[in-house]
């Protein structure tokens, strides 16, 4: 196992559960991987620099996690050896939770009633009907459509974009690069959910906050490299964007020193839209079975889409 992420994932678990399903199993945590050669396969969150290509014998990566732009960040990344993404659905759910949990917050006014008990005062203020409120979700795969789905379900006016056409019943799914504008122009809440590609990094730049309704809510749980952050700041300090909610950076942890950390529009999480890889175990155990009985894996990334 290969991870940086200690409070995401706790190899001793991972050895613990895998040896129940495994006979015999010799699990190693990098960075004491042992003899190169004797490693068939590596779960990972991220490429060490070298590694992978080091392993001689390795059939197969399983990606811990649903992003797969940090494995596809290292130039020695093997050719020919397949990469798997797990497909446990706890991974969306849970991104899909916290999406709906801000949008909500922010349509019911919470913030601003907190703020008022604290200081004792009673303002009511309107709830806009939500099938005047327009969600667009940008990236519709496993978290965009799912979320797609829940807002229709509440009767939001909901839009999707993605790469490929999609047909989602009262959602209108628009796809490529020519309709981004379409799908952001009237949004009142827009929510990147979309993979980290040479297409996709910096998405969201100074052209695409200008073509966003004033007045609207930005929502990142994708990755930081969509965001150019300075130009973020620049739509929120001209007020052409309410506010926006982040959960994803350039440099995580997001430094100390950092303007956003302070910036009143702005509400951070520490990547924690998801935060749980464990439901991987018993899908890993499955891989591993079928790679010693000589198949090819299941569920592999195509790397020419870079997700
Ligand atoms: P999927 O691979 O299931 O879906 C990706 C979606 O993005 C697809 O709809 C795809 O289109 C679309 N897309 C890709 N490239 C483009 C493009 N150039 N233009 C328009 N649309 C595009 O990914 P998930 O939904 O599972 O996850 C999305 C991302 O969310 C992850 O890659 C990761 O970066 C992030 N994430 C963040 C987490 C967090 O804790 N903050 C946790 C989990 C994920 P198409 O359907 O046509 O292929």
């Amino acid at each position: 196992m290969v991870s940086r992420y200690p409070e995401y994932l706790d190899p001793a678990k991972w050895r613990r559960n895998l040896a129940l399903q495994i006979e015999g199993l010799d699990f190693r945590v990098w960075p004491d991987v042992g003899k190169n050669e004797d490693i068939l396969l590596v779960l990972a969150d991220f490429a060490p620099p070298g590694l992978f290509r080091s392993l001689r014998n390795l059939r197969c990566i399983c990606k811990l996690g649903a992003g797969m732009d940090a494995l596809f960040e290292d130039p020695d990344l093997p050719e020919i050896v397949p990469i798997v993404r797990l497909q446990d659905p706890t991974i969306a759910s849970q991104v899909v939770e916290y999406i709906v949990l801000y949008v909500l917050s922010r349509h019911r006014h919470l913030e601003i009633y907190r703020r008022q008990q604290l200081e004792r005062t009673w303002h009511p203020i309107p709830t806009r009907v939500t099938s005047e409120v327009i969600i667009s979700l940008l990236g519709m795969g496993r978290i965009g459509a799912k979320a797609a789905e829940i807002f229709q379900r509440l009767g939001f006016a909901v839009k999707g974009w993605s790469r490929t056409a999609k047909k989602i019943a009262g959602v209108e799914c628009l796809f490529g690069e020519g309709t981004l504008t379409d799908v952001i122009g009237d949004a009142d809440y827009v929510i990147c959910a979309l993979p980290l590609t040479p297409e996709t990094r910096g998405i969201c730049d100074r052209r695409f906050f200008e073509a966003m309704k004033p007045g609207a809510w930005f929502i990142n749980v994708g990755r930081g490299g969509h965001v150019n952050e300075v130009d973020l700041q620049t739509a929120l300090e001209s007020r052409q964007l309410a506010g926006a909610t982040l959960d994803v950076f350039s440099t995580e942890p997001l430094p100390k020193n950092h303007p956003l950390w302070a910036h009143p529009k702005v509400t951070i999480t520490p990547h924690v839209a998801n935060f749980w890889l464990d439901g991987g175990i018993d899908e890993v155990a499955q891989l591993y079975r079928r790679l010693l009985a000589g198949c090819s894996p299941q569920n592999v990334v195509d790397k020419s889409l870079g997700y």
